[in-house]
């Protein structure tokens, strides 16, 4: 198979292309032939070392494509399935073994592209704001990177669900797209968390939010802290800017007897039922058009470096593919 491999960490330079051997599924895994592969913030963490795995390896946790053959023990899915992983790495590839019950279906309506490009960041934005803080109508949300791969969904589903969503982003390109899948207002960071909180106070006549979705850590915690109401939820799922140093609890009480959660997708598909449920919902949601999906940016397999320096210098907006 042709893949993309790491042999030490480093640089978007360090994903070279490779001639594998084709895998074998082993006990309770599919060998899927994969139709498109997904690139998110987290692959730049495995690529680091943020994130350590055993080198070398082949990077990327999301794909879709069509089942080939099915190892020892496998009843949920067969050969000619259409399926999508999000938790199994080994990705950036033509072929790749998946254990089955990580596998979630893609129904008939949908692409295998589109699949692909939203069922990781989808089902995240899903558990994001229907379980991690169920937005409910009326309430104030803040979602940073909001034309991202990532703030594009959350702005959706947190508008879907009767939210005044205010979105940051770094430009008028960003601030056009996060308004379009549903930002009532686009704020920029700027150097000053107050600032940043005061033009969200501003915004919310004074309270602050509900809830703040923040992927990026740690450029903006501060900032996303000190936006929050009384009882509000710092969603902390990413740090496309750095990992957040240690924070005093102490720091929530003076808030505003404030939440903090470091949420994963991982702890909220745990079983095969509900991570069929979590993928149906944002399916259905895509096959019905409640929700868009951007692909902003498809790159051949052998491009993946470019991927990663595009998305690490934010130049990018909605979902990167690269194209086995
Ligand atoms: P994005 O498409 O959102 O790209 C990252 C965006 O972050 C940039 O486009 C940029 O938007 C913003 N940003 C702000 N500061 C920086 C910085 N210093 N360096 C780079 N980017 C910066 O990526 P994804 O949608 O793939 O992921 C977004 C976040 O979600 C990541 O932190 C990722 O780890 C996290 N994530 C977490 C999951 C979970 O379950 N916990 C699952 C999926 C994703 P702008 O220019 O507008 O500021």
């Amino acid at each position: 198979m042709h893949a993309i491999r790491v042999s030490t960490l480093g640089g978007p330079g360090v994903l070279e292309p490779a001639d594998l051997p084709d895998p074998e599924p082993g006990d309770g895994e599919a060998l899927v032939e994969v139709a498109a592969i997904g690139v998110n913030y987290i692959d730049t963490y495995f690529r680091t070392g943020i994130y350590p795995t055993a080198l070398p390896f082949v990077p990327g946790l999301e794909g879709g494509g069509t089942v080939r053959a099915v190892g020892p023990g496998v009843t949920s899915v067969a050969p000619g399935d259409r399926v999508t992983w999000t938790n199994t790495l080994g990705s950036y590839a033509t072929l790749a073994t998946v254990p089955a019950a990580e596998l979630a279906a893609v129904p008939d309506a949908l692409d295998l592209e589109t699949a692909t490009a939203v069922v990781l960041q989808g089902m995240t934005a899903h558990y994001l704001v229907h379980d991690t803080h169920p937005v409910a109508p009326g309430d104030a949300v803040l979602v940073h990177a909001g034309a991202g791969g990532m703030g594009l969904l959350l702005c959706q589903m947190a508008r879907a669900a009767g939210a005044f969503v205010i979105a940051t982003t770094s430009s008028e390109e960003k601030d056009a797209l996060a308004r379009g899948a549903g930002a009532h207002e686009t704020l920029r960071y700027g150097p000053d968390p107050d600032d940043l909180a005061e033009r969200v106070r501003a915004l919310t006549d004074g309270e602050g939010v509900a809830v703040v979705y923040d992927g990026v850590g740690r450029a903006t915690f501060d900032a996303s802290l000190a936006s929050l109401r009384v009882r509000g939820v710092l969603a902390l799922y990413g740090a496309a800017s750095g990992p957040v140093p240690p924070v005093d609890p102490q720091r929530l009480n003076s808030g505003g007897s404030l939440y903090l959660t470091r949420p994963s997708l991982h702890w909220h598909v745990r079983t095969p039922e509900a991570l069929a449920a979590r993928a149906d919902a944002v399916f259905s949601a895509v096959a019905t058009g409640e929700l868009d999906v951007r692909v902003g940016g498809r790159y051949p397999l052998d491009a993946a470096a470019d991927a990663h320096r595009d998305l690490e210098s934010r130049r990018t907006t909605g979902k990167l593919l690269l194209q086995p």
